[in-house]
């Protein structure tokens, strides 16, 4: 079967030929309908996150779960999954209170996979452009069958995310005001958050207009162009004096910087984006003064089981704007036309159709 595969830095992404193993216990097979390009993807890409390889590329899918290992309990064959990044162990204090991203055993790097006759690693966990992977059973998540398989796949990593962050991280409460910089695929999502939350000042902040256009559509109140305009002193102006909460999704540290100084007294800056591998920054320990606070969010806090369920149901109702975030569909072998679309920034997200999709 195919799959796209990193190797280095140096080299492109390959579409090869790749087998992959039957499940062990505990242990799934997946047959991957749709899968969601991610900027993490791309960072292993350039580089910026160092991963071993050869690894299968992919971390947001949706598929039909079409084996399962032995000592399996949680799905069953036929079941319709999310794949979901986290491979806690469900055992450790940190899974034991329902804080599955702070789970204090990292998984074991596995690798399911096969490249003429070398062994390739599964990436975060998971490995979706491909047409079948082999995961944990705790990162098969299932899903209501009547939500469409390209939808279901964002819920796995760009609507979990966002959303979380804003619900399970910030906490963002009704009435309050909120910036989000960069409205990206996560970016959009955080938007969501804050109308599902109840934000009275949603504000949108990136320098494309046609992202901010798509942000207005997605339940921000204001939009900055921050190309045109200084985005600290227009979000202070729109909010009185700074934000209650402010949400960072692009992973640049000038960002950061903006975030933080356009909270206002008791704002919290949530950085969702992963700057480069070793990056630090600097800020003036003052500027928490007035009960300001820096969090940090991986996966949008999710609790996988509880919270797919919960996306889920919210799209059901017409509630969470999900295929709407589809901008562009690809097959498996133009992974390259599609991580470059996602590097020039044209894209709220991508998805592979893979097996016969839907
Ligand atoms: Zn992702
Ligand atoms: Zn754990």
């Amino acid at each position: 079967m195919k799959a796209a595969v990193f190797h280095s830095v140096e080299r492109p992404v390959e579409i090869e030929d790749v087998s992959v193993k039957t499940p062990g216990p505990g242990e799934v097979r997946v047959v991957i309908h749709a899968a969601g390009l991610c900027h993490s993807d791309l960072s292993v890409i350039d580089g910026s996150i160092p991963y071993p390889a050869p690894v299968v590329l992919g971390h947001e899918g949706a598929g039909v779960v079409d084996a399962v290992g032995p000592d399996v309990s949680g799905v069953r064959e036929g079941d319709r999954v999310v794949l979901s990044t986290l491979a806690h162990c469900g055992r450790c204090p940190a899974c034991e209170i329902g804080r599955p991203t702070e789970c204090r055993n990292a998984p074991k790097m596995l690798q399911p996979f096969s490249i003429g006759g070398r062994a390739a690693y599964q990436f975060a966990n998971t490995s979706t452009f491909v047409e079948r992977t082999v995961v944990k059973e705790q990162s098969a998540i299932p899903i209501d069958a009547r939500v469409p398989f390209d939808c279901a796949c964002l819920i796995g990593c760009g609507v979990m995310t966002g959303v979380g962050a804003v619900l399970n991280r910030a906490r963002v409460e009704a009435g309050a005001s909120m910036a989000v910089f960069g409205v990206g695929g996560i970016g959009l999502n955080c938007i969501q958050g804050g109308v599902l939350a109840g934000a009275a000042k949603i504000i949108a902040v990136d320098v494309l207009a046609q992202k901010l256009e798509l942000a207005r559509a997605f339940g921000a109140t204001h939009v900055v162009d921050a190309s045109k305009e200084d985005p600290v002193a227009a979000i202070r102006d729109l909010t009185s004096g700074g934000a209650d909460y402010s949400f960072e999704c692009v992973g640049n540290l000038k960002v950061i910087q903006q975030a933080l100084e356009a909270l206002g007294p008791g704002g919290a800056l949530t950085i969702v984006g992963v700057p480069k591998m070793g990056s630090s920054f600097a800020f003036v320990v003052h500027a928490l003064y007035q009960n300001k606070a820096i969090l940090g969010c991986r996966y949008g806090t999710a609790r996988p089981r509880r919270d797919f369920a919960m996306l889920a149901e919210l799209f059901l109702a017409g509630r969470l704007r999900i295929g709407e975030l589809i901008t562009h569909r690809y097959r498996l072998d133009e992974a390259r036309t599609a991580f470059q679309d996602l590097e020039r920034g044209s894209l709220a997200r991508g998805v592979f159709a893979i097996a016969n999709g839907e």
